[in-house]
């Protein structure tokens, strides 16, 4: 089979490792560290499977594009993508579907969202509608810090257009685990769940970014609550999408948070999360241009199996992320990580400079990944990977998976 992979980061680089196991596979545009990266649209290449790994070319319709020449594409189209791209849609359709989800209201003016904000009680939860590439979302304890943040949104001073409408949410305290099902329109079978890391400091402090690390499996998440995610979250969700004449087709990543009510649904995303995603395909012992290819065509026929070994990733960050992120400093150490038993390398925001060096070109550099027996020789691997890795300014978190490798050698 021939496969096209559409994006440039580390979920794609570990997509295309893991189709490459039966696929041919080609990466658009890719980066200079993903093999078979070519900067020619998916439009202009053929192949039997196209495979959309980002957000933003599925809500603005790539997917509808491919399928409009005939071709076999995963990932949704622009209705399906909607999910993703209007957080106010998405919570009308979880309250349709009847989803556990936080109580919530949908602002365009200043005055009735303060009004609302008055009601609510810490933590304060203020999104942008649009997407913001992960940062849209403000979590505060404080009244004032969320006030400023509903003035900055609605005036398009924080996030353009994107947070021109918004949505204030109930804040949910628990922890939070990803849930990624792939869908054939019909039907939902679940990846390994995995937990991501989204503050940029060790302990949950700092800025909110994309992702700092990600591990699978996860403890907390038992067969039982697993089988409950999917029956009572993402097949609702996929049943409310076909009412309203959607066929999606695609990864459907609903984020959770238990809570001490149960767990509740955060934001679903329409694509492999990334880290996540460099933790659970890597995982799996079942053949995944296979079902990605089966879920395009709209019948998957086997559900995905995983192998019983951990996996952590550790991202590699530049100066400065994720506000400003320094670029064009020299990588080195990449070869040495891979040498290390168990590890794996991706590369995200990588270029090559004029005398042919890998340099950084984005927030998110590397994710270097550990495999192993258990969640603690994974995350021991996945360090020491690290270790090897070096260029100025980098930054990573120490604490990648640290609690649940703890949890889960008691
Ligand atoms: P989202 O992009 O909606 O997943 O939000 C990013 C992060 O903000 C989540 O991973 C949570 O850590 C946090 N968050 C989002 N919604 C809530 C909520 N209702 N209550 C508490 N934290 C939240």
């Amino acid at each position: 089979m021939n496969v096209v992979v559409v994006g440039s980061g580390g979920r794609e680089h570990a997509l295309a490792d893991v189709l490459g196991r039966t696929a041919d596979v080609v990466v658009t545009p890719g980066n200079p560290g993903i093999a078979n990266s070519t900067p020619a649209p998916a439009t202009e290449l053929e192949a039997d499977l196209y495979v959309i790994g980002p957000e933003a070319p599925l809500v603005d319709g790539l997917a509808d594009e491919l399928r409009a020449a005939g071709k076999l594409v995963f990932g949704p189209g622009a209705d399906g993508a909607r999910l993703e791209g209007s957080k106010a849609w998405m919570k009308e359709l979880l309250v349709d579907a009847g989803v556990a989800t936080a109580g919530h209201g949908t602002f365009t003016r200043e005055e009735p969202a303060l009004e609302f904000l008055d009601t609510m009680v810490p933590p304060y939860v203020i999104k942008t509608d649009g997407l913001a590439a992960g940062k849209g979302v403000v979590v505060t304890e404080s009244l004032t810090e969320a006030r400023n943040a509903v003035g900055d949104y609605l005036s398009g001073a924080a996030f353009g257009s994107a947070g021109q409408q918004l949505v204030i949410e109930e804040g949910l305290v628990g922890p939070e685990v990803s849930i990624l099902a792939i869908c054939d329109g019909q039907r939902a079978v679940a990846l390994a769940p995995a937990q991501d890391f989204k503050r940029a400091s060790d302990h949950d402090e700092g800025l909110n970014t994309g992702g700092m690390g990600a591990y699978s499996p996860v403890p907390i998440v038992s067969a039982h609550l697993l089988d409950d995610v999917m029956a009572l979250f993402v097949e609702p969700t996929l049943a409310a999408l076909r009412r309203r004449g959607i066929d999606y087709r695609g990864v459907l990543y609903a984020g959770l948070m238990l809570t001490a009510d149960g767990p509740k649904m955060l934001e679903y995303n329409v694509r492999f999360g990334d880290p996540e995603c460099q933790v659970v395909v890597p995982r799996l012992t079942s053949d995944l241009a296979e079902l990605l290819a089966q879920a395009a065509a709209g019948s998957i026929v086997d559900a995905p199996t995983f192998t019983d070994e951990a996996m952590v990733t550790v991202v590699c960050a530049a100066q400065g992320y994720p506000v400003s992120p320094r670029t064009g400093d020299v990588i080195t150490g990449i070869d040495d990580a891979r040498a290390i038993e168990g590890a794996s390398v991706y590369c995200a925001g990588v270029r090559t400079n004029s005398a042919g060096e890998l340099v950084t070109a984005g927030g998110r550099v590397l994710d270097v990944c550990g495999r192993g027996a258990t969640l603690d020789i994974a995350r021991r691997r996945a360090y020491e990977a690290v270790s090897k890795i070096s260029f100025a300014g980098m930054l990573t978190r120490t604490d990648i998976a640290a609690k649940a490798a703890g949890q889960a050698q008691k």
